[in-house]
């Protein structure tokens, strides 16, 4: 049987386009390259001769018989103070906070660009490697590496975009030095696979900043969200986590540079929300992840999705911390306000993507197809209108990755298509509500006669 990330993953649809297999060929046979659904993939370029398969073992999608709780046990199992718990994965202490200065360039609170900075000040690390844009409208964002604060802070933001580490993750095999990197879980896990091979890797990589993930998006998930703003032709550049004052954080605004250098901005609440929650161009891939909290990572930074800070329009994080290093420098913070929040809390602000990545995805495994084990067992839910979600969800997923995929770039003849499927998802959830509303009155009245329980 053929041991290459190519057989094994890539032919499967279950790259996530991270690109640490490119990085470390032996052969540098592999490339990163669009596929045709706006996703990286590797592409051999010439055939690979040896079949050592080390590219398959660093696949985070592929079975290297090992998941984020076997590294997490390596990497944090023998802390002192360390717990653990299924949904989070382990940690030491959780926070939440904000930096004042970074808030108004950052996606919530500013805390990954503070840390990162913090890192760097400190003299804890000689290099960053985050994301930053680059002006390319073929590449709108890419993994870069920084040595300045200053430089760093150019990063500030998610990037709802495609990015690849193979030319990060080269740069770093070839210049000695300690480095902190940011990556969304798959990327982090794929970045502890690569360590447990690779001396260079495990010595150089000295920090890792997680960040929580619903999913990712395919380059045309921007694309199509430009359309829906008013954007003709090309996108130049785009700032994904727009602050207004006038609304909640949760309603941030997406803004887009033309070609033509004309701006136009688009809320959260406009079309956004749709498309994301819906999982309009969400990788297959990500259909078959049940890390949350990047539990591969030192540290994981989130919004504080909670209604008492969520309300707050400058954006706050919550944070993860699972290595004791880490946790002096934050606890050193200058200029940051961070206090300490029960896990709970931080599980409770991620439970919509906790519920796609534990109940939906044991749907999924139960409906679906082979693939590499997951911590989940395949299920089928008791609830038909949860049942109803997941099937609707991914026929929209499929529908708008193929139909763009296929050239077929009309955004409103996109959602036209996916409108029954839309409107069967809103009556499923009115239906929902009606029938949880007893429910949902005796937890309240329970709740507000024993108090509050969030501990
Ligand atoms: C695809 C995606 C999905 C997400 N889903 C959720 C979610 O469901 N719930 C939730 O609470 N949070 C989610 N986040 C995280 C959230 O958007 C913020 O990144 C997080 O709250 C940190 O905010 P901050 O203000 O501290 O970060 P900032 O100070 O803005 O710093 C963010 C750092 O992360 C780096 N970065 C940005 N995008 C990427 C990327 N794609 N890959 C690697 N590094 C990157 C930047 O270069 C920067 O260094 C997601 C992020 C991404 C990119």
């Amino acid at each position: 049987m053929k041991s290459s990330v190519i057989a094994n993953v890539v032919e499967h649809d279950l790259c996530i386009g991270c690109g640490l297999c490119a990085a470390l060929c032996p052969q540098d046979v592999l490339s990163m390259q669009w596929n045709r659904y706006g996703e990286y993939n590797p592409v051999e370029m010439t055939p690979c001769t040896t079949e050592c398969g080390l590219c398959a073992k660093v696949c985070p999608f592929s079975d290297t018989g090992e998941n984020e709780d076997t590294i997490g046990e390596q990497l944090y199992g023998a802390v002192p103070g360390i717990r653990h718990r299924p949904e989070t994965g382990y940690y030491l202490a959780s926070y939440v906070g904000y930096s004042e200065e970074h808030r108004p360039t950052s996606a919530s609170g500013g805390m990954a660009t503070w840390l990162l900075e913090a890192l760097l000040t400190e003299g804890v690390v000689d290099h960053v490697i985050c994301v930053a844009p680059t002006g390319d409208p073929e590449r709108l964002f890419a993994y870069q590496v920084f040595d300045t604060p200053e430089d760093v802070r150019t990063g500030a933001g998610s990037a709802y975009y495609p990015v690849e580490m193979s030319g990060v993750i080269r740069h770093v095999l070839e210049t000695p030095g300690r480095y902190a990197v940011t990556g969304l879980p798959c990327f982090l896990k794929a970045i502890r696979l690569a360590q447990q091979r690779n001396k260079k890797l495990r010595e150089r990589i000295v920090v890792t900043v997680g960040l929580v993930c619903g999913q990712l998006k395919s380059r045309h998930f921007t694309e199509y969200i430009a359309a829906r703003a008013g954007v003709q032709g090309d996108v130049a550049g785009v700032r994904y986590r727009g602050k207004s004052p006038d609304h909640p954080a949760s309603n941030f605004y997406f803004s887009f540079t033309a070609a033509d250098g004309e701006e136009h901005k688009i809320f959260w609440s406009e079309g956004i929300a749709e498309a994301w929650t819906n999982r309009w161009f969400t990788p297959e891939a990500c259909n078959y992840c049940d890390d949350v909290f990047a539990e591969c990572a030192d540290v994981t930074c989130m919004d504080a999705w909670l209604p008492e800070y969520s309300r707050d329009s400058r954006g706050t994080n919550l944070l993860l911390v699972r290595s004791p290093a880490v946790r002096e420098v934050l606890e050193r913070g200058q200029g940051v306000r961070l206090d300490p929040i029960p896990v709970k809390r931080v599980i409770q602000s991620q439970a919509g993507v906790v519920a796609v990545k534990r109940r939906h995805l044991a749907y999924r495994l139960y409906l679906d197809r082979d693939v590499p084990e997951k911590r989940v067992v395949p299920e089928r839910p008791k609830n038909p209108l949860l049942r109803q979600e997941v099937v609707l969800k991914e026929r929209m997923r499929v529908l708008s990755r193929d139909r763009w995929g296929a050239g077929e770039r009309d955004a409103e003849h996109l959602r036209e298509a996916i409108g029954p499927d839309l409107w069967r998802l809103g009556a499923g959830r009115q239906i929902s509500k009606i029938i949880t509303f007893p429910v949902r009155t005796l937890r309240y009245i329970r709740r507000k006669v024993g108090g509050n329980n969030h501990g």
